[in-house]
């Protein structure tokens, strides 16, 4: 799933094994200086950003503490994975490239060691700037990215994480169809987590029921259709229009897995 954005001391450590966990190994001794480079560059500004999320737990006052609390403890649990696209999973390029209407090169014999070519990891990069599937988030990441935005990013796909958003997102999970009434769902719900993170609104319904909306609106999910809802759906659909979404936002139950979709 296409990311709709970009778009202390205990969290280095935190993120220098997170990352060390979820990119993986390249079996080459020696690596260049732009590699080193590369990784640095990546690994320092998704610290930037989940220092700024640290921050934000430290303040009870504000309307975003509780996601940000939970979003961080997410990740520091290591219950999200975070890494470039070199550290693409065999299934995660699929998906990938199913998206990008791209051709996927054939199952490999050993889909551990497989890793993703030069050309589509090229390829990839310079059409998207992250992506999400199960509890794995890709990022592509400039040392010029804002850090509050990229904090805010992240608080974004936990959400999509904790509600196994690609599940929900497609008319047909095989085809990889997006069905924009479905879809807008998942993502009304993630831009109105992004929206408490980033301000200490007063009417979180109304202030950031409109974040959403237009949201929604600049990311061309525009073909929202509310009659069409499944009856799932249709639920938290009610939600968004009646009852503070908040509960719905924090302490969700986490999935027991990240099995491929059913
Ligand atoms: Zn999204």
């Amino acid at each position: 799933m296409f990311l709709k954005k970009m778009l202390t001391i205990s969290i280095w450590l935190v993120f220098f094994a997170i990352s060390c966990k979820s990119i993986k190994p390249d079996h080459t001794l020696v690596k260049t200086k732009s590699q080193i480079e590369e990784t640095d560059q990546f690994n320092a500004k998704i610290i930037e950003a989940l220092t700024i999320m640290e921050a934000r737990t430290r303040n009870p006052s504000s309307t975003g503490h509780q996601i940000a609390r939970e979003s961080l403890e997410r990740i520091s649990n290591y219950d999200v994975t975070i890494s470039s696209f070199k550290g693409l999973t065999y299934n995660d390029y699929r998906h990938v490239m199913i998206d990008l209407e791209q051709t996927v090169v054939e199952t490999p014999k050993d889909i551990d060691s497989w890793q993703v070519s030069k050309k589509d990891l090229a390829l990839i990069e310079s059409l998207l700037s992250g992506y999400m599937w199960g509890n794995r988030l890709y990022f592509r990441i400039h040392k010029d990215d804002d850090a509050v935005e990229l904090s805010s990013t992240l608080v974004h796909e936990v959400n999509h994480i904790a509600n196994r958003s690609e599940c929900s997102y497609y008319q047909d999970i095989k085809t990889q169809e997006v069905d924009d009434t479905l879809a807008s769902v998942e993502e009304f719900r993630a831009f109105y987590a992004e929206c408490l993170y980033l301000n200490n609104v007063s009417h979180p319904n109304r202030e950031c029921g409109k974040f959403a909306a237009e949201s929604l609106k600049k990311y061309d999910y525009d073909d929202f259709d509310g009659s069409r809802l499944q009856p799932k759906v249709k639920k938290i659909y009610d939600l968004f229009q009646n009852i503070p979404v908040v509960n719905l936002l924090v302490n969700s139950a986490w999935p027991d897995d990240f099995n491929e979709c059913m």
